[in-house]
């Protein structure tokens, strides 16, 4: 690994000054936050990620998870996944997230990973954590051997030409489907970015995947107030049973009255190449009888326009199957 220099600020605003050094808060970036780690001190022993400066922020008062004046709830950025997971407001009021933070990792991956850290995490593309390959999110313009090589694991919805690089994460699909806002301090003030505007398509620059400025920090997420009645599913479907990654999952929060839908919130993971909130699919569902028939719709709906790599075809039946049967367990639960 390169000789970096390690900082460690007692206060958002000098994180935030001190990051604000950096050309780009994206793919580069001379100047990272470090949180739990678990993404990016892999990534420097890779040399993918090559920081001259690492801004420590475990010990910003970032650790909290608090009821919002509106009922909903503010999860600071530093907050473990297993602090969240386990915490009795997002068991209770906020099933689906909880659910997706225990499918993900491992136990002593959760105790460490955090909040903002996981709303952050890279891509598991194997061309990109490999630099002896050509990668146009490591280096823009080499191009993307993954697209004729090893695209098994990649993703077939928001690809295109330049990258089609999953992203990762179990708690964004979550968070897409509660229609989290991030909160962001930067060197310009504060702002509040919605989940789903907060990840980039790959487009023509895939090396930007966030709406992150240089001396950006993440300092929470709110979650809107709970949906009384909803019933929320997090299903996950992978090669293995546990320890990783999706290769297609669905968080679905839907109220159900008298048999018929009444309001639906979808968002796929495993299959986007960010996290994949699915309008098409709560069209598809609001109004219409809880069956089999009316969910293989919302399915079908979610994943028309995917686009297929030579190896991962699987994945869009595979998706329509994970979401139905996932829309199955919330409305019989
Ligand atoms: C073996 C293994 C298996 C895994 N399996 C899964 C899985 O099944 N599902 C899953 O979802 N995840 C999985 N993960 C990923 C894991 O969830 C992430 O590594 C973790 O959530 C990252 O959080 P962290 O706090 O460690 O981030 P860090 O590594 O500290 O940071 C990640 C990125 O976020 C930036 N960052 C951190 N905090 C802030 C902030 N406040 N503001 C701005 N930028 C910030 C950092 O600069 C860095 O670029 C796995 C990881 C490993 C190593
Ligand atoms: S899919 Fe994206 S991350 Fe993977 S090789 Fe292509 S450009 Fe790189």
């Amino acid at each position: 690994m390169h000789t970096f220099e390690f900082v460690r600020p007692d206060s958002p605003a000098a994180a935030v000054t001190v990051a604000a050094q950096s050309k780009t808060a994206q793919q580069g970036a001379e100047v990272r936050f470090l949180a739990g780690g678990t993404t990016l001190l892999d990534l420097m022993k890779l040399n993918v990620e090559t920081p001259a400066k690492l801004v420590d922020i475990n010990r910003l008062p970032l650790d909290k998870v608090e009821r919002t004046p509106d009922g909903g709830v503010k999860i600071g950025a530093t907050v473990r996944n297993s602090d969240l997971a386990y915490h009795p407001v997002i068991q209770r009021d906020y099933a689906v997230l909880s659910q997706a933070l225990l499918a993900g990792a491992s136990a002593q991956l959760r105790n460490m990973a955090t909040t903002a850290g996981n709303l952050l995490q890279r891509t598991r593309c194997m061309y990109f954590r490999d630099t002896a390959m050509p990668c146009n999110k490591r280096e823009p313009g080499t191009g993307c051997p993954a697209i004729a090589g090893s695209n098994r694991t990649l993703a077939v919805l928001g690809t295109s030409e330049h990258c089609i690089a999953t992203n990762p994460s179990d708690m964004n699909v979550a968070m897409a489907a509660l229609e989290a806002t991030v909160h962001v301090q930067g060197p310009k003030g504060t702002r509040a970015v919605s989940i789903g505007d907060f990840h980039l398509l790959p487009g023509g620059t895939p090396q930007r995947e966030t709406v992150l400025e240089p001396g950006d920090l993440v300092t929470h997420v709110t979650l809107p107030p709970p949906i009384a009645g909803s019933n929320q599913v997090y299903l996950k479907l992978r090669d293995r049973a546990s320890y990783e990654f999706a290769l297609a999952s669905a968080a679905v929060v839907i109220t159900v009255a008298g048999g018929t839908m009444t309001r639906a919130r979808v968002a796929l993971g495993g299959v986007g190449t960010k996290p994949w909130r699915s309008p098409e699919a709560e069209s598809a569902l609001v109004g219409q009888i809880a069956n089999a028939t009316s969910f293989r719709h919302a399915a079908d709906a979610a994943m028309r326009g995917a686009t297929p790599q030579s190896e991962n075809a699987f994945k869009i039946e595979l998706a329509k199957r994970c979401l139905t049967h996932a829309l199955h367990t919330a409305a019989t639960s």
